[in-house]
């Protein structure tokens, strides 16, 4: 018998019962908030995103629905105990003053928030809304940078100049805040050298968190349409798998540690919020394409305010949600037994399952109580052999914790994480509900 597999068969019952508490909590444990308004559309951005002006009323009212959704949320329980929210976008921060409200909102609805992240553009993030944000409750921001070099920037159609992004970087260290900046790789342009210029320009402003992606080309973007059929050699995966290592080297001899495919922190500094994403935390999204993902005891309080959403079969033991209403119907009708969703419905296997994949995102990998849950659910064997045969490919390795990602399953990340979610067998359920009249 291999090691792993021995040590947790030893204490399974133990490492079990703690993840178990977590499959069946019924509080969330994070927020998300999706503001999706933006003043221009970068060339690449296929996000659930629509630009318009700052002043726009129709950013005022669906802000105003979506607080209104937060409270609804308290009254049925589900926000006791909340840890972290994050309101992304879009660019929240074009919301300037409504945004501050939002914050001051979430905070009175769930006072045990410990970290409240707004994601935040260069160009709309001034001295004054600094200063409103912290004072609301924002103690994070994570800013859109992606390059420090105008020309990739204005490659990418972003709107903001490299000056522009340093000097309110700095700013919003400056200003208290436990700052991420988000950096691109493979973009048009970019060399290995211009990318070290970015990522160290990056790290010089006094940023305690750094998130790297190589660019996705997607279809039916502006970029996307000028690239075409073409594979373009500056986003080749080779070339991004390099400038990825290239960043690995980087912020690691600048004190950043890695904790998960494309996350760097300082000690101390991990987003909590994502760290809920990828360790089975319950978390439930606001707000036009926002996510939520329940244990089958939090779908049942949600279900209190919005009984469009249908009883599930009694294997189900996860739900996940994706808000499909549009901003105006949002706006226009913003009680959430309105809103319509998409639906998929999980079974405690193909719970297991993606606990498994997910984990494997992170530094830590799999821990022993998913592994001990996954390997009574899903059989003992097929998890060993579903390791085993990860392991023989090099792409995880055997840890004191249990199984973590090595740095070849971390760049050949789809193969590993498909490896672990076909233990799940069979398709997840899925179904549309729209809101009531
Ligand atoms: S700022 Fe972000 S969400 Fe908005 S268009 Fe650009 S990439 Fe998309």
């Amino acid at each position: 018998m291999r090691r792993g597999v021995r040590d947790v068969s030893a204490s399974c019952g133990i490492y079990e019962a703690l993840w178990l508490a977590r499959l069946h909590q019924r509080p969330v444990g994070a927020l998300y908030v999706h503001l999706p308004f933006c003043r221009q559309k970068c060339a690449y951005c296929d996000f659930s995103s629509w630009a318009t002006a700052a002043g726009d009323p129709l950013i005022h009212a669906y802000v105003e629905a979506l607080e209104s959704q937060v409270g609804e949320l308290r009254e049925v329980g589900l926000l006791e105990g909340c840890r972290t929210a994050y309101v992304g976008g879009g660019t929240p921060t074009l919301a300037g003053e409504r945004l501050v409200g939002l914050v001051r909102r979430i905070c009175e609805a769930a006072p045990t928030i410990a970290e409240l992240t707004c994601e935040a553009n260069p160009d709309s993030l001034d001295d004054l809304l600094l200063g409103r944000l912290r004072g609301a409750g924002c103690t994070r921001l994570s800013i859109g940078v992606q390059s420090l070099e105008d020309g990739e920037l204005r490659a990418l159609g972003r709107i903001h100049t490299a000056a522009q992004a340093t000097e309110r970087v700095a700013a919003a260290v400056r200003a208290g805040y436990d700052v991420s900046c988000d950096l691109m790789c493979a973009i048009p342009g970019q060399t290995d050298e211009s990318w070290r210029r970015s990522v160290a320009g990056a790290v010089s402003c006094g940023v305690g968190h750094v998130s790297v992606y190589p660019l996705q080309i997607e279809e039916n973007t502006p970029l996307g349409l000028l690239v075409g059929d073409d594979e373009p050699a500056w986003n080749d995966p080779e070339v991004q798998a390099r400038r990825m290592e290239l960043a690995r080297d980087l912020l690691s001899d600048a004190g950043f540690a890695r904790y998960e495919v494309a996350s760097y922190a300082r000690s101390g500094r991990r987003c909590a919020h994502n760290w809920a994403y990828w360790t089975a935390v319950p978390y439930v999204g606001l707000g036009c394409g926002a996510s939520s993902m329940l244990a089958r005891e939090g779908y049942d309080a949600l279900r209190d305010v919005a009984p469009q959403l249908p009883e599930v079969p009694v294997d189900v033991r996860r739900v996940r949600l994706c808000c499909t209403s549009s901003r105006q119907e949002i706006a226009r009708r913003p009680a959430l037994h309105r809103l319509s969703f998409d639906i998929e419905l999980l079974d405690e296997g193909q719970a297991a399952a993606e606990d498994l994949m997910l984990a494997m995102r992170t530094v830590e990998g799999i821990g022993w109580g998913p592994l001990a849950h996954a390997r009574a659910v899903l059989g003992a064997g097929r998890v060993d052999d579903a390791l085993a045969w990860c392991a023989h490919r090099g792409l995880v390795s055997h840890t004191d914790r249990g199984w973590a990602p090595t740095d070849e399953g971390w760049l050949l990340g789809n193969e590993l994480y498909g490896r672990l979610w076909d233990l799940a067998g069979g398709d997840v359920r899925s179904l549309s509900v729209s809101g009531r009249p």
